[in-house]
Parts: C-alpha cells; sequence; structure tokens
C-alpha cells in the first residue's frame, strides 16, 4: 500500500492534531510533500471532527458548535505546482476506517445552521446508518437499504491572499444586508474556534481573524458536495499558491443531490488513496475558473426511478420566477409527503432523500414564470413496491421507530 502520509486519532480531538485545519488561508503550513506522480493514502476525521455520536438522541446535532467545522487533512505540497497550474487528483479509492463502520445523517435546529427544508423540519434529528462492505442501512430508517457512492464533500487548493480578500470581501457585504437573519447568509471569519494547522504565536492570530470558514463551495471547490465526485473520479483544481497546498475532508458514504439535511449525507471519518499530476499553466489553457472532474466508472446501478416535478410555486402558493431552489423544494417536500403513505414520518423520508443515491435536475428554466426541477427517488432501494397502484399504497411501517428529535433548550 502506499504510505499514509495524514493519520488520524479519532480517540483525539483534531485540535489536537497538526495536520489537521477547519479554516482557508494562504499560509497555512504545509503538512506533507508529493510529487507528480505519487500516490498516498489521506485519512481524514468526520467533518464534525468526532462530535456526532453513534447513539438515540439527537442532542449533538443540536449543540454542535458550527464555528468548528470542518475539519480537513491537509495541507499537501506538490512539488512544482505553481499558481496558474492545474493539480491533476485521481481518487483511486476511499474507505471508512475499521475502527467507525458508521455515518450519520441529521437536520440541525433552525436556530443552529437550518437546512434546506428548515421550515418544515426545525429541530434537531439524527439518523445512525451502518456501513456493511458497499452497503448501508440504518436502525432509524426501516426498510431501505442501498449502495454507497462514496465521495469527499469537501476537496480543493488553498486561495491566494488576493482570492481569500474577495471571498471574505464579498461574504461579508453579503451579511450586511441581512445581519440578524437565522439561519444567517453566511459565516464571516470566527478565530476563537479556527484551527490553523501548525501555526502558532502572532501568525496564528493573523490567520485566524481572516481564515474563510469552509462552509460554502467556491472557486477553488472546496465544500461542493457533489455526490458524483466519487472514488474512481479524476479532478482537475486550480492552483492558486506555490505547492497547491490540497485538503480534504467531510466523507460522505453516499448522498443526494443537494445534500439537503445540510447535516449532511451519510457522514463519517474514513481514508482516501489518491494520485495527483499537474499540467502546467492549466487555468488558462483550459478557460478554468472552477474545478472540472471527470466521473466514475464505477457507481451505483440503480436504473429503475420515480421521478417527482416540483416548480416554482412555493408552499404559500406564491409565484417565483424562474427560481430553481423553489422548484426543488416542491420536489423534495411532493417525495416526502408521497413516501409518507407508506408509513414512514416526515422525517425518515427527508432522510432517505439526503443520504441515498437520489438524483436532483434541473429540468426547465426558460419556461416563464416556472423553473422545474426533478427528483428521481430510485425505487430499488426500497424493500417494498413504492409505485403508485390501483390498490393505493400499503402502509409497510407502523410508525413505533422515527428519528430521535432534540427540542431547543
Ligand atoms: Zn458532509
Amino acid at each position: 500500500m502506499p504510505d499514509t502520509l495524514i493519520k488520524v486519532d479519532l480517540s483525539k480531538s483534531p485540535y489536537e492534531n497538526d495536520m489537521i485545519h477547519n479554516r482557508w488561508h494562504p499560509d497555512i503550513p504545509m503538512v506533507a510533500t508529493v510529487k507528480p506522480g505519487d500516490e498516498f493514502i489521506i485519512q481524514t476525521y468526520d467533518w464534525t471532527g468526532g462530535f456526532i455520536r453513534n447513539n438515540d438522541s439527537a442532542d449533538d446535532v443540536r449543540d454542535i458548535d458550527l464555528s468548528t467545522v470542518h475539519f480537513l487533512s491537509g495541507p499537501i505540497n506538490v512539488a512544482g505546482a505553481e499558481p496558474g497550474d492545474l493539480l491533476i487528483v485521481d481518487i483511486l479509492d476511499i474507505g471508512a476506517l475499521p475502527e467507525s463502520l458508521w455515518g450519520f445523517n441529521g437536520f440541525f435546529s433552525k436556530k443552529n445552521g437550518g437546512g434546506f427544508l428548515t421550515e418544515h423540519f426545525p429541530a434537531a434529528q439524527k439518523s445512525i446508518w451502518d456501513i456493511h462492505g458497499m452497503f448501508t442501512k440504518s436502525r432509524h430508517v426501516p426498510g431501505v437499504s442501498f449502495a454507497g457512492l462514496i465521495h469527499p464533500g469537501l476537496i480543493g487548493c488553498l486561495p491566494s491572499k488576493s482570492l481569500l480578500e474577495t471571498w471574505n470581501a464579498r461574504e461579508t457585504a453579503f451579511i450586511a444586508t441581512n445581519p440578524t437573519r437565522v439561519p444567517p447568509l453566511a459565516n464571516p471569519p470566527f478565530a476563537a474556534t479556527a484551527h490553523m494547522g501548525r501555526m502558532t504565536g502572532d501568525a496564528q492570530k493573523a490567520a485566524a481573524a481572516t481564515g474563510a470558514r469552509t462552509v460554502p463551495p467556491r472557486e477553488h471547490g472546496g465544500n461542493c458536495d457533489i455526490k458524483d465526485l466519487s472514488r474512481g473520479s479524476r479532478v482537475f483544481f486550480p492552483v492558486y499558491v506555490k505547492g497547491a497546498g490540497l485538503s480534504m475532508g467531510d466523507l460522505h458514504f453516499s448522498q443526494g443531490d443537494g445534500e439537503i439535511t445540510f447535516c449532511g449525507a451519510i457522514e463519517m471519518a474514513g481514508w482516501l488513496h489518491l494520485k495527483v499530476g499537474v499540467i502546467k499553466d492549466g487555468v488558462a489553457k483550459y478557460g478554468i475558473k472552477n474545478p472540472i472532474f471527470k466521473p466514475s466508472p464505477i457507481t451505483p446501478n440503480y436504473k429503475d426511478y420515480l421521478i417527482f416535478e416540483g416548480i416554482s410555486v412555493d408552499e404559500r402558493g406564491q409565484q417565483h420566477y424562474l427560481d430553481v431552489h423553489v422548484a426543488y423544494r416542491q420536489a423534495c417536500l411532493n417525495a416526502i409527503e408521497y413516501l409518507k403513505k407508506f408509513g414512514y414520518s416526515g422525517a425518515q423520508a427527508y432522510s432517505i432523500l439526503g443520504t441515498a443515491p437520489v438524483q436532483g435536475h434541473i429540468s426547465g428554466v426558460v419556461d416563464i414564470p416556472n423553473a422545474c426541477a426533478t427528483l428521481y427517488l430510485p425505487t430499488e432501494i426500497f424493500d417494498f413496491d413504492i409505485m403508485p397502484g390501483a390498490g393505493g399504497p400499503t402502509k409497510h411501517l407502523d410508525g413505533k421507530i422515527d428519528l430521535p428529535l432534540s427540542p431547543d433548550k
């Protein structure tokens, strides 16, 4: 096996590991060096650094301090990579750590992060998913199991100083348009919980004060949460600093398009087997602004779907102009209402849409005034037939099992 360049000890806090960081900043020191053509293994914490536990309470999802996330492994110095190059990253394989064969999915409280459907599911809830080789199922969501489409939710290179300044300026200005919104419009830098890897002293203090939070996807990739960026993919990242500074984390065993529950997919600790290469001046040569990638030749083989449509008319009947966010929300709500007819709670149905290999598509964005979004629900992941028929839906679940819920304190 290739060398493991970054190791994690799940019994210890990620703050004790100087090969981990939770902010983006060009001055975070590189923790390992590779050269083009090298293969290597990187271990990662789950995105919360082990805060969420394998139990039947959602108190941890309710109480988590979201200024601590995401805990990333890196940055890795790629010898010879320079600003303007494209970094090629082959994701040769990904797996769970043998001591941690489980993952979690949750809904944050509306007061602490929220989620895509936070108006409908405002309280903290959690489901635990056990990993059985390439398959998963949950004691909190009966009647469903599926193969993993395992991927890093978050991967990218360190920003340059000027790119970081651009991010901070535009996001700070955006927050100022509605500073008291719950959940907030964006997250500004926050020094108190910043983990800047090996930085110490005044340099650490200065960088922590301006280090970008890891929540949004940005030009460098970052927290894109793309389920199809799975093991077997080849990604091309813009390089902004000498040595690239590749970092990653937030591994997902599986996720539906949109990662709609926000906490999140099936979140897990694990490892990645990677290989890197460099295309000199690739950014200009190919006109790259954001990363591009080639997906894996291997994916779970679900061919049959029940597809839910949604349009840009919201829950209150209000018209929105070609708004795909509203349209996808309606498609998701339509799927949840449908699954409830088979005995699922709304929370269980929401959890299925966040974790299973559900596809989301933008189907139409020109037919004024309504955008149309579609949600593809794979029918083969269920233990029973979910297709409509003359007899109507059969309640396959008795409602005795549900997701743990923790009301706000
Ligand atoms: Zn995640």
